[in-house]
């Protein structure tokens, strides 16, 4: 009786091991995946897409909660590298989230500005700087032309204006190139 109660313990134990595994397993390999969707977003963490940031959105994509179709910053070229690494077909741009727009750079009008530090609060990627009741300035190259800094402003002194010189458009990659160019400088400045 004792033997069978002790085999019978050894049995389950085993399972719970296997199952542990095996959940360890696909949670690596979950975590993989969303990287890898991750890696083909621009990181402007934007929210169009409505999740609140780029990796939110991947790990929707990974568990089929979202469609590929989400990201007006990444565009045509974003959802066709989307559909070839998780080998499903490409589709338009949904654009009840957006236009794919051309790279836009916001510029604040100095004299106007108040200094109440709302826009800096709203930015994602820390593209201004200014300190309470001082005017607040834009860092070009930072700026993914997000939108987001532009609603909290009380006196409107934020405009968008585009970021290259006419006719010229910027690479697909650019924002996704650019987010880890400034994040690279952040870890070798820390
Ligand atoms: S860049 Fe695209 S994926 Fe990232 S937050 Fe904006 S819409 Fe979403
Ligand atoms: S400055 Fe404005 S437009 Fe530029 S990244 Fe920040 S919130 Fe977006
Ligand atoms: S939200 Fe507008 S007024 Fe306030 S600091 Fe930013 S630019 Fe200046």
């Amino acid at each position: 009786m004792l033997t069978a109660s002790l085999y019978l313990l050894i049995l389950a134990a085993s399972a719970a091991a296997v199952l542990v595994m095996a959940a360890r397993h696909w949670r690596a390999r979950d975590e993989q995946l969303v990287d890898q969707i991750n890696a083909l977003l621009p990181q402007t963490q934007c929210a169009q897409c409505t999740y609140p940031g780029c990796r939110p959105y991947a790990e929707a994509i990974a568990k089929g909660e979202a469609d590929i179709n989400q990201c007006p910053p990444g565009g045509e070229a974003g959802i066709r590298q989307l559909a070839a690494l998780l080998d499903v077909a490409a589709k338009p741009l949904n654009t009840s989230h957006g236009e794919h727009k051309p790279l836009l750079l916001a510029v604040i009008d100095e004299q106007r500005c108040i200094g109440c530090t709302l826009c800096i609060q709203a930015c994602p990627v820390d593209a201004i700087v200014g300190a309470a009741k001082h005017m607040h300035t834009v860092i070009a190259d930072e700026c993914t032309g997000c939108e987001l800094c532009l609603p909290p402003c009380p006196v409107d002194c934020i405009d968008l204006v585009p970021a290259l010189p006419d006719g010229q458009t910027a690479p697909p990659d650019y924002l996704k190139l650019t987010a880890e160019a400034r994040q690279l400088q952040r870890e070798l400045a820390a």
